[in-house]
Formats: structure tokens, sequence, C-alpha cells
């Protein structure tokens, strides 16, 4: 059997010609094929406005700069993450702290959060800005954490980069609850441009901010000029940006993909719910469905991960993992917790802090999951787990 990743992209002939049109086009960056993505990405998510970058990261560190992280603020996020996005905040000069999981939804606990705000309020160390992650591509319970940033004075930005299409109730995910949201395009994800990510945001002065950060905040503007226009060369750089652009081939390759994108999330869900249909009765917990009683959501099904639940007669998860990569099933980790990462430690967090997170993590198995996974691979897969589960 051929190895199984748990995750890859898919690529066909319509995202081959859109590449070969990008690169015959005369623009290979800073073209038209940029903004025609944007748009295309904003009215999918019913955003007002979406800005292109070079990578989720990027993405988050130019959204943490504009909501306005810095030296003296904290960024608050879920620790079970990928590191970025905890990085964006110090990348500001932020600090950066936790919020444990919820055991459930695996997202960050509502009832956490709100404990922890009381107390900051109490201390005065409120949060500049929060980062939920929708985790797998579950949604956040979007709803009370919004009402909790309005009674805080804390800004949402969304690590959205699993929730590519993703719902909660009954609308995308993209800057209705949160005040930015950061979508990731690397090939694991739910569309590819190979590497690029998105924000997107309701708030115009925002977006423009997002524009001048991710090209060396340049202007060309002749309305944002400070000084007398001395002719048509000239630019004004307003702010400390970088280049943190998309390319015009990347971009190309996203608008495909995003014209696949039903196609992607029907295979995901029809995938997600045969597994739960194939696990049922094993010793594993499986994701769950809905961020909180009374609220619904559609995943986008970026990861289906179950937990090995420990018991009498069931292999330990790191021998479970072993037995399906020796069958040359590319099970994953998502995530070790950030705050347990050797440079986290290294800023003072210790073990014990965030117990949710750490006892998911120690149970926790990315099975695979992506479009072109045919239900014999699948069949394959859960026909080894089942065997690796035996103690
Ligand atoms: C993939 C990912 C990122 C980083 O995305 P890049 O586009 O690779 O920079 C950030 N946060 C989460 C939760 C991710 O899964």
């Amino acid at each position: 059997m051929d190895f199984i990743p748990y995750a890859t992209q898919s690529i066909n002939e319509d995202d081959l010609a859109a590449v070969r049109e990008a690169l015959t086009s005369g623009w290979l960056t800073q073209g038209p094929a940029v903004p025609r993505f944007e748009q295309a990405f904003a009215a999918l998510h019913s955003v007002a406005h979406a800005v292109a970058v070079s990578n989720a990261t990027a993405g988050l560190h130019i959204a943490c700069l504009a909501l306005g992280a810095g030296p003296g603020k904290t960024v608050w996020t879920s620790p079970n993450s990928f590191v970025a996005s905890a990085n964006c905040a110090l990348y500001c000069g932020a600090g950066v702290d936790f919020v444990d999981i919820d055991p459930v939804t695996r997202n960050i606990s509502l009832t956490e959060l709100t404990a922890k705000l009381e107390q900051a309020e109490r201390n005065g160390r409120l949060p500049a800005i929060v980062i939920p992650v929708h985790f797998g591509g579950l949604a956040c319970d979007l709803v009370p954490m919004r009402t909790l940033a309005d009674r805080y004075g804390f800004k949402i930005l969304e690590d959205a980069s699993h929730a590519v299409g993703a719902r909660y109730n009954g609308q995308p995910i993209g800057s209705r609850y949160a005040d930015a949201s950061v979508f990731s395009f690397h090939p694991v994800k739910i569309v590819t441009t190979g590497e690029g990510g998105m924000v997107t945001t309701q708030d115009a002065a925002l977006a423009r901010r997002l524009q001048l950060l991710r090209s060396h905040g340049i202007t060309r503007e002749t309305s944002e000029m400070q000084h007398p226009d001395t002719g048509a060369w000239h630019y004004e750089q307003h702010s400390l940006g970088f280049n943190y652009r998309m390319t015009d081939i990347q971009a190309a390759l996203g608008r495909s993909q995003l014209q696949r994108i039903d196609g992607f999330h029907a295979a995901r869900e029809r995938l997600a719910e045969r597994y739960d249909q194939l696990l049922a009765g094993l010793p594993l917990q499986r994701p769950a469905r809905v961020p909180a009683p009374g609220s619904t959501a559609r995943s986008s099904w970026h990861l289906y991960v179950v937990e090995v639940v420990p018991g009498p007669g069931v292999a330990d998860r790191a021998t479970v993992f072993a037995r399906l990569r020796e069958a040359g099933i590319g099970v994953n980790v998502h995530y070790e917790p950030i705050p347990l990462q050797p440079y986290y430690r290294g800023l003072g967090f210790r073990p014990g802090q965030f117990p949710a997170a750490e006892a998911f993590a120690s149970q926790a198995l990315s099975i695979p999951l992506y479009p072109s996974l045919t239900e014999a691979q699948q069949d394959c897969v859960v026909g080894v787990l089942k065997k690796a589960l035996a103690g």
C-alpha cells in the first residue's frame, strides 16, 4: 500500500491552466490576479475586505500590529494551536498568554476565558487582543466571545487558518464577530496557493492599514500624500511595513482552488461522516459537531482528530501512532501545546498550567482526511487503526 498522508493538496487541470495563464500574463506579482482573488475570497466569506498576504503567519503579524499589539500590551490565544498563533504577538513586542481549551470542542473554553478576564480586570492586565483558533475547522462559539470582547474592550483576531469556508450559526467565518480573520493556504489546508494567506475584515480603515503593512508601509495614493507631489515617481512610506505580498502566480492558483471549494467541502464532510460511522464503538473520542449547545456550525474538516481514550486493553497513543506510521499511514499530532515548547518554557510557561490542552495533546491523533482520499484508503486506515488500538 502506498503511503497515505494525513493531509495533502488537490491540484487539477484547471489549477494548472490558471497558473500557466498567470505566468504568461506579463504580471508575476503586483498585477490583477491578487485583487481578483481577494474579491472572490471576500464574496465567499460575505466580508467587505480581503487582503492577500504571503502566508498566514505574515497575516497574523500585520493583523496584530494593525489591531494595536505592541510593547505593554498582551495577546491571549489557544494553547492548542500551531506556534504562529502566539508568535505573532511576540513579533510586535507584545506579551502572550493562553486560555485553556474546552475538552469537547478543543477550542478556547468560554468558561476559562470568562474567569481569566475577571481576574485580569482585577489585576489591571486585560488583553488587547484575543486570538481564537477554529481547531480543525470547527468554529469557536463566537457570539458569547463577542459579548466578552465588548464588555472587556479587547479585539478578536480569528486564526481561521483551518476554517476557509467554515460556517457558524449559518454564516461564513470571516469577521462577522471578529475584528479581523486570518486564513492559511498552506498545502495541507482547505485550499492552497503553495504558501499564502488572507486577512479579512469589515473595517475599511483596518483593511487599508493591512494593505500598507504588507508592502513596506508605502502608499502611492495621491489623496494620502503628506508631502507635495513632486512627480509621477513619488511615493511615500508612512509606517514600518514589510514585504508580505502574495504573487500573481499564487493568487491565480488560489482563485482556481476557490472555484473548487464546494467539492472540497463535500468530500471532506462525506469522509468525516464515514469516519464517524466506521469508528463508532472504538475507544476513541471523535470530533465535536457544534461549538456549544444551541449554536450550529459547518466544519471545514481541515483535520479529523480522534483521542485515544486510555483504558484496559487499549494501547497508548504513542503505540497507536507508531503502528499506523509503520503501516504507511501518515498520522500526526495536532498540537503539542504551544506553552510547552522549549522557547515558551523559556518565557516562563510550565506544565500543568493548561491541563485540558495537555490532556488532549497526550491522546490526540490526526488521521488522514483530504478530498482525494478514497473510501478504500479510508477503510484501510480504519482497519489498521482498529488493530493498532489493541493493547
Ligand atoms: C497553518 C497554520 C498557521 C500558519 O499558516 P502559514 O500559512 O503556514 O503561515 C497558523 N495558525 C494555524 C492554526 C495553522 O494551522
